[in-house]
């Protein structure tokens, strides 16, 4: 008797070849111009530039006076400096002429420093005075002080590359892109992936629940993650375990990217999914060496790219987290290093993504592991990430991703 023949595809690949695989099987971003108000969650298509500087002109960060400070270094609330106030720069309303020795000029926050004046005394340190002819004096409780002299350019200088392509536009970017003079900005063409549950017993929330069915995680959870991570979603809705079902669902996915499926995709008799990639459609591999998530598999089906995630709630939006998240945004999983304070065990053929707790700095065992615990992940801070077969002590430093 011959032996079966193996697989024409890879089996058991690891986590990294898992994400390049599903990376070569996305489209090109191409890229397109939205007003700046519109672009938050995009992701930059190209560097920016600064268009001007800023500040625009040397200023004063606070309301006060501008003066020489080498007039004023002897200055003390028993010993106050005096100087003749000789006008006023306000912001976008400047003093035209020059602070000479003894005298200063009143300044407001984001007027420019007049000629002449290198430092700012603020209001609360200064006592008026107003002498018999009319003359304005100040009297100054503390030095003059050039820290509080915004320089020219100090935060961006015309022509600076301010933000890099590929950086998400988060609130701070956004107004940055503005403050550089950016009305439009160019960002990534979103793609666009079609979302589908599987499954005979999975129903949507809102309807009652008869013995034996589950409500629907999966489309709540990755739709939420696909606009996390700046995709149009095309929601597919759920289908049942049946080949002529799951057909029909994934022609709805026409125009659509990729298609991420969750379901069926593991060693059952009714795991559909699976047979229809491996029978009818093609397959890029089936299996990642990772735990939670280990039944991954990823095919097309007439051109379209298709991730058929596991059912298990903890297992698809793990796989998520770890191989699709970084797929579609290009960015690599946002690690941070702390201190295990309990042990993480390893596993001998695969990597292990454990919940784990952060407090005080350091990560604990959520605990409860089980692929089905959807709370482990609701209650856990991060993913801890531990390579095949190298197990954690506590007290040593892991990789974490925060969720
Ligand atoms: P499967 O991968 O289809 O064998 O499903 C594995 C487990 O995940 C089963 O207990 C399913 O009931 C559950 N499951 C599958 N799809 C979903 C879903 N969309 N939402 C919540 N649980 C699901
Ligand atoms: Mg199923």
């Amino acid at each position: 008797m011959t032996p079966p023949a193996p697989p024409a595809f890879p089996m058991h690949v690891s986590v990294d070849e898992a994400r390049a695989h599903l990376g070569a099987l996305l489209p090109e971003r191409t890229a397109e111009t939205v007003p700046v108000a519109d672009a938050a969650g995009r992701t930059l298509a190209s560097d920016l530039l600064a268009l001007v500087s800023h500040p625009s002109a040397t200023e004063s960060a606070l309301d006060g006076i501008a003066a020489r400070e080498a007039d004023t270094l002897t200055a003390t609330a028993t010993t106050p400096v005096r100087l003749r106030v000789v006008g006023e720069s306000r912001a976008g309303v400047p003093f035209t002429g020059r602070v000479e020795a003894g005298e200063c000029v009143r300044i407001y926050t984001g007027a420019p420093l007049p000629p002449g004046a290198d430092a700012i005394c603020p209001v609360e340190q200064l006592d008026e005075e107003r002498p018999e002819d009319g003359g304005e004096h100040v009297l100054l409780r503390r030095p003059a002080s050039p820290a509080d002299v915004r320089p020219e350019g100090g935060d961006f200088r015309t022509g600076e590359v301010v933000m890099r392509a590929g950086q998400r536009l988060t609130a701070p970017r956004l107004a940055l892109a503005a403050a550089l003079g950016h009305a439009q900005v160019p960002v990534r063409r979103r793609l666009r992936v079609a979302l589908l549950s599987t499954g005979d017993e999975v129903v949507p929330p809102g309807q009652p629940l008869l013995a034996g069915q589950v409500y629907d995680s999966n489309s709540v959870g990755l739709h939420a993650m696909l606009r996390e991570c700046d995709c149009d979603v095309v929601p597919l809705g759920h289908a049942p375990d049946s080949p002529q079902a799951l057909q029909a669902a994934i022609d709805r996915a026409g125009g659509a990217d990729v298609l991420l499926t969750s379901g069926g995709v593991s060693m059952g008799k009714y795991d559909f999914m699976r047979d229809l990639l491996i029978e009818q459609g093609r397959v890029s591999f089936w299996k990642v060496r990772m735990r939670p998530g280990g039944p991954a598999i990823l095919g097309g089906w007439n051109g379209l790219p298709v991730f058929g995630l596991p059912g298990n709630p903890v297992s698809s939006l793990v796989v998520f987290q770890v191989i699709v998240r970084p797929a579609l945004t290009g960015q690599p999983p946002q690690t941070l290093r702390l201190r295990a304070a309990t042990p993480f065990r390893a596993l001998g053929d695969r990597a292990a993504f454990w919940r784990g707790v952060i407090e005080g700095g350091s990560v604990r065992d959520y605990g409860q592991q089980g692929s089905g615990v959807l709370r482990s992940l609701s209650d856990a801070d991060a993913l801890v990430v531990v390579p095949q077969g190298q197990a954690v002590q506590a007290g040593d430093d892991v990789d974490v991703i925060l969720l």
